[in-house]
């Protein structure tokens, strides 16, 4: 490859539901666009997106599909399959480097990254992760209804959940895992509504072919449930952003404004990677909306630069 082809108006990070979007917009803008994918998003480990307008019940790998079909028809828009280690540069100029030690440069980036869970300390989580077991009520309330649950919650959350998948199930148990003892006007409410509290640590989860079959304590108590949801604990999808200076919270989300600029010019960042709404459709409309901010910036300042 020469220089040129290496040259890209945006180079996107992260080929996911956002970056997918961010791509759609930008090819349609006419940009030269380098998307980069490693293919190691969180949701592979489930069979079904859920909640996508038109996509409803896809798989995560059938939905980059029809996506990838979608934006063939704008052919400024490239795609390579590798892992973004580095990046440095300013504004105007990034220079982008890869596992796969290729160069690319940029004018533009965009983060697309996602997040990713941190290990699951949890025996027996990962074999039912994504099959019986799922992160949010949103996305596979409606499989698992009126199912018996356990949901597994830090004392935190306990109350906030209870009241939640309420409305998929009235069969569930609350597990804190260990964490701390809730306010006792928490219990009683629990009480009241005839949620049931273990709060013994989780000592392992029983399967059989993906599917929970029970949550046994440490105490010895054996949960029967036929689903579980949980909260697993997220961490930024890459580490690259840190690198070139972006902002990021203390839970990894790379801080944005309401046009998903980071706090780097000339870097923006959406879906997942930049937000905490965790749903395929808000991350391809955040991926949208950061795309039009980026193709603004390029043609403004393209015709500030009497290049236009
Ligand atoms: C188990 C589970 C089930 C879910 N089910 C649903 C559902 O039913 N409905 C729904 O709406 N949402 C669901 N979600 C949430 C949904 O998957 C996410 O909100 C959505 O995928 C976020 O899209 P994104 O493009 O921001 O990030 P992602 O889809 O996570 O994509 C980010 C991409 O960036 C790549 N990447 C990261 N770093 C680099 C790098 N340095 N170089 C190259 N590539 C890189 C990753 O490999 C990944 O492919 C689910 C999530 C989980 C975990």
């Amino acid at each position: 490859m020469n220089e040129n082809q290496d040259q890209f108006d945006v180079v996107i990070v992260g080929g996911g539901p956002a970056g997918l979007n961010a791509a759609l917009v930008l090819g349609r803008a006419r940009k030269h666009v380098l998307v980069i994918d490693n293919q190691k998003p969180r949701n592979w480990v489930t069979r079904e997106t859920h909640g996508f307008l038109t996509r409803d019940g896809v798989s995560p790998q059938q939905f980059r599909e029809y996506a990838a079909e979608d934006i063939k028809a704008y052919p400024s828009v490239q795609f390579t399959s590798d892992t973004v280690i580095k990046m440095n540069g300013k504004d105007g100029a990034f220079i982008v480097k890869t596992a796969e030690d290729k160069a690319y440069y940029a004018r533009k980036i965009l983060f697309a990254v996602g997040k990713r869970d941190q290990p699951l300390h949890i025996d027996g989580l990962s074999e039912v992760y994504g099959k019986s077991a799922f992160v949010c009520p949103y996305c596979d309330g409606w499989e698992l209804q009126d199912q018996k649950l356990v949901m597994i919650m830090s004392a935190e959350k306990a109350l906030y959940m209870a009241k939640l998948i309420a409305g998929w199930t009235k069969n569930y148990v609350l597990c804190t895992n260990g964490d701390v003892t809730l306010p006792e006007e928490q219990m009683l409410e629990l009480s009241r509504h005839g949620v049931q509290v273990y709060e013994a640590p989780i000592h392992s989860i029983l399967s059989q072919e993906g599917m929970v079959r029970a949550v046994e304590l440490e105490d010895g108590t054996l949960i029967s449930c036929t689903g579980i949801f949980f909260q697993p604990k997220l961490q930024a999808g890459s580490e690259v952003p840190m690198g070139l200076g972006c902002e990021v919270t203390d839970s990894g989300t790379i801080v944005v404004d309401a046009q998903g600029k980071t706090s780097v010019p000339g870097v923006f960042s959406a879906g997942d990677a930049a937000s905490e709404l965790y749903q395929a459709i808000t991350a391809a409309s955040l991926g949208s909306l950061t795309a039009v901010s980026i193709n603004n910036e390029l043609n403004f300042e393209a015709w500030d630069s009497g290049t236009k």
